[in-house]
């Protein structure tokens, strides 16, 4: 049996961020991921300047691909603007291999199944135990299963469904593109270049919007690629698109458990208008390692709801994702949290 002070499942920015934290305290931090490291993550790969500062991110020593857009350009129903909000963009595949190395704790390639809790002690597959578990292993996260199901079940209105492709190209457009509900997608489609060659283009929508009208991303792809083709953003290319789903922020009454915590995408934290989730996953992380280290409660309060600037952005595009016709938007789980109206169990 392998002992550790905690034990985190799941790589990604939730479980590198807590890692980091626990490591650079002293304690003795196993981080478990199925995947082997550097690992394709579906993701455009925009992360906020609050993201890269709340990571302390020395932006000049990081040896990888970044960029900087000051603005995106927006495209809906004809019309083009500039939304001022200034992005960085990284390849998940680096950013996520540099962040785990960086935090400084033990990775263990092993797909989690078991978890159980023995004399206050965690014990994952007879073979890691500690007194601390974090979830961080995103939308199949096991801990989740394991611990946080019952209280806090998915809400299938906040489900968003991608499809998406990565690829080596020599782009000559260097400002990031969104088209929002183009041809009646409820969400939008994305065009982010990366430095040195490199792009991503997808498509994101409200998973339970779609299926009402018998749609998926996928019809929605062959004419999003004809954009890019008309426009010249992308031309002669053969895609090899895949598809993800991760789920966006609505109330969740429990993140703690015992000894047990919750973050990222296994919680449901990216924003309920851009839909981004690495600064929440950062966050996140980091809020479990200062529970942990200090006693103090774990609350996601403090972590913002949605990602624009302006109210009136924020309103409009949460209405046209999720509230508007959305068979279920009366359940609990559709509402944005507020202080009132959230309990978050810590001990
Ligand atoms: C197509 C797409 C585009 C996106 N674009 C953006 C964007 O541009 N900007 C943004 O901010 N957000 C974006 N997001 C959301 C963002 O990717 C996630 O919110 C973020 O990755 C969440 O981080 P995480 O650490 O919680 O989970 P993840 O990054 O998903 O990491 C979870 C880790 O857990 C591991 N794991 C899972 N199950 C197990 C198991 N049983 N045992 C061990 N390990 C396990 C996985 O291998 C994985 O490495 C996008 C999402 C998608 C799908």
């Amino acid at each position: 049996m392998l002992n550790y002070d905690a034990l985190i499942v799941g790589g990604g920015p939730a479980g590198s961020a807590c890692a980091r934290k626990l490591v650079q305290a002293g304690r003795r931090v196993a981080v478990l991921d199925r995947e082997v490291f550097p690992r394709t993550k579906l993701c455009a790969g925009w992360v906020t300047p609050e993201a890269v500062a709340d990571l302390e991110l020395d932006v000049e020593a990081y040896p990888h691909r970044f960029s900087t857009f000051k603005y995106i350009i927006a495209h809906i129903k004809g019309f083009t603007f500039k939304l001022d909000t200034p992005q960085h963009s990284i390849r998940r595949f680096e950013f996520d291999d540099y962040l785990l190395k960086r935090s400084g704790a033990d990775v263990y390639v092993r797909k989690v199944k078991n978890i159980e809790r023995e004399n206050g002690d965690y014990v994952i597959d007879q073979e890691f135990r500690a007194p601390f578990l974090v979830g961080a292993g995103g939308t199949r996260c096991p801990v989740y299963r394991a611990f946080f199901r019952d209280a806090n079940p998915r809400a299938k209105e906040l489900q968003a469904a991608t499809y998406e492709h990565e690829f080596p190209y020599d782009w000559n457009e260097a400002h990031c593109h969104l088209w929002f509900f183009d041809k009646g997608l409820p969400g939008y489609a994305w065009y982010v270049p990366k430095a040195d060659a490199y792009l991503n283009c997808g498509i994101g929508g409200m998973a339970e919007k779609l299926k009402a009208r018998g749609d998926d991303v996928k019809k929605h792809w062959r004419h999003f690629t004809d954009v890019l083709e008309k426009r010249g953003l992308v031309t002669d290319f053969d895609y090899a698109p895949k598809g993800y789903s991760y789920y966006l922020r609505g109330n969740v009454d429990v993140v703690r458990v015992d000894d047990a915590f919750i973050t990222g995408d296994a919680v449901g934290l990216a924003t309920r208008d851009l839909c981004e989730g690495i600064g929440p996953a950062i966050r996140s992380g980091h809020l479990a390692a200062e529970s942990i280290l200090t006693g103090s409660e774990y609350s996601l309060e403090a972590i913002s709801t949605h990602s624009a600037e302006h109210a009136i952005v924020r309103k409009l595009l949460d209405y046209m994702f999720i509230r508007r016709h959305t068979p279920s938007s009366k359940s609990r789980s559709s509402k944005p949290r507020s202080s009132s109206d959230v309990r978050q169990q810590a001990q």
